[in-house]
C-alpha cells in the first residue's frame, strides 16, 4: 500500500486517470496540478495550481508521457490553462522527492540534477518499454489495416531493429499470416530472428531486401530508410515509421515518390490510453513502494 505517501501528478492525458485511480487504490495522497476541467474528483483527491509551496511535500511528482518540452511546458488535456515547470518548482520538492515521467528533454533532466532531484524515466525501463509495445504493435496494425487495400496476411514485411518494439511488432505480423523480413545488426539477433521463423537480414544491406515489400515497419530511431532505399520500394508500399520524431524515414522523398510513410509516434496512448496508464500505474506503485520502504530502513 502507499500509505502516506503524497503524489502530485501535473498535466497529462487519459493515462493519467487510470493512474489517479490506481494510486487511490492504494491509498496514496493524491494532488492534482492542471487538471481544472475534469468533471469530478475521485473523493480524497485535491486539486490546486502550480505553485512551488503546493509541491513541499511531494514525495513523488508525475509528469506527462513527455515531462516538459524544452522551456518547462508541460501538456495537459484537462485544462486551458498553461503549465509551466520551473526550477523554483524542482527546488521545493522534499530532498528526497522524485520526479516520474515518461521520457524527459534536457530542460527536465538539468534541473533536476541542478537540484539533486531524482528523475525516473520510466519509458526508458525494460518491462515498460516491452508492455508498451504491446499497444504500440497493435497501433501500428491499425494504421496498416486503414491505409492499405490489401490484407496482411499474404503480406511481404519488413520490421527494422529486433529491439522491444521491433520484436513484438514482427510477431504481430507473423501471427497474422504475414511474411516477416527483420533487419538487424547483431549476429545474435540475426540468430534469434531465424529461430523464430522471419527473415533476418542486415540492414546495412536493406536495399537488397526492399524490391518486394508491402509494409515497412521502422523502429530504429536514426535515419535508415533513406532516399536511396525509397527509390528501390514499389509504389504500392505502406511504410510505418515507429521510431521517435523524427522518425528513421527520408518522408520527403517518400512523399516525391509518392511512396505513403507515416510517422506514427505515441501509440499507446492513442489506441489504448487505458492499458498504457496501466502500466504505468503498475510501475509508478512499485517504485514508490521500494522508496518508501528504503526511507524506512535509513530512518
Ligand atoms: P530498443 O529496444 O532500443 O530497439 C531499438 C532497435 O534499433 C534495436 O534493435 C537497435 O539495435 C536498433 N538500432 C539502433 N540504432 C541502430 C542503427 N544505427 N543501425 C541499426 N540498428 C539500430 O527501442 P524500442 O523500445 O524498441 O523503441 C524503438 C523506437 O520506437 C524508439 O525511438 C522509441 O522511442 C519508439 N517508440 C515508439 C512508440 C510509438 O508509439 N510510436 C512506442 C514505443 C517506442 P541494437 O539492439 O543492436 O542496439
Amino acid at each position: 500500500m502507499l500509505t502516506g505517501i503524497h503524489v502530485s501528478l501535473i498535466g497529462g492525458d487519459a493515462r493519467q486517470l487510470e493512474v489517479i485511480e490506481q494510486l487511490i487504490e492504494m491509498d496514496a495522497s493524491v494532488q492534482l496540478i492542471g487538471f481544472d476541467n475534469l468533471q469530478t474528483i475521485p473523493n480524497g483527491v485535491t486539486r490546486t495550481k502550480l505553485t512551488p509551496e503546493a509541491l513541499e511535500h511531494a514525495d513523488a511528482l508525475l509528469l506527462p508521457a513527455v515531462g516538459t518540452d524544452d522551456k518547462g511546458h508541460v501538456v495537459s488535456i484537462f485544462t486551458s490553462e498553461e503549465l509551466v515547470l520551473t526550477e523554483e518548482h524542482i527546488a521545493s520538492l522534499p530532498k528526497h522527492g522524485k520526479v516520474y515521467t515518461g521520457m524527459a528533454k534536457p530542460y527536465l533532466t538539468e534541473l533536476c540534477s541542478r537540484h539533486g532531484i531524482g528523475l525516473v524515466e520510466l519509458f526508458d525501463r525494460d518491462d515498460v518499454a516491452i508492455y508498451n509495445s504491446i499497444p504500440t504493435a497493435e497501433g501500428a496494425l491499425m494504421m496498416a489495416i486503414q491505409n492499405t487495400d490489401f490484407t496482411i496476411h499474404g503480406s511481404n514485411s519488413i520490421v527494422l531493429g529486433m529491439g522491444r518494439t521491433g520484436l513484438t511488432m514482427a510477431r504481430a505480423l507473423q501471427g497474422l499470416g504475414s511474411t516477416v523480413k527483420v533487419g538487424v545488426r547483431r549476429p545474435e539477433h540475426y540468430a534469434r530472428a531465424w529461430e523464430m521463423g522471419f527473415k533476418p537480414f542486415y540492414v546495412k544491406d536493406l536495399a537488397d531486401f526492399v524490391s518486394d515489400v508491402d509494409l515497412l515497419f521502422n523502429t530504429i530511431p536514426v535515419l535508415v530508410v533513406t532516399a536511396q532505399i525509397i527509390a528501390k520500394i514499389p509504389h504500392r508500399s505502406l511504410i510505418i515509421d515507429l521510431a521517435s520524431k523524427p522518425g528513421g524515414t527520408d518522408f520527403r522523398f517518400a512523399e516525391k515518390r509518392g511512396i505513403k510513410a507515416l510517422l506514427a509516434p505515441g501509440l499507446p496512448g492513442i489506441v489504448a490510453p487505458k492499458t498504457a496508464g496501466r502500466i504505468i500505474a503498475q510501475t509508478l506503485s512499485h517504485l514508490l513502494m521500494e522508496d518508501a520502504g528504503k526511507r524506512r530502513n535509513d530512518a
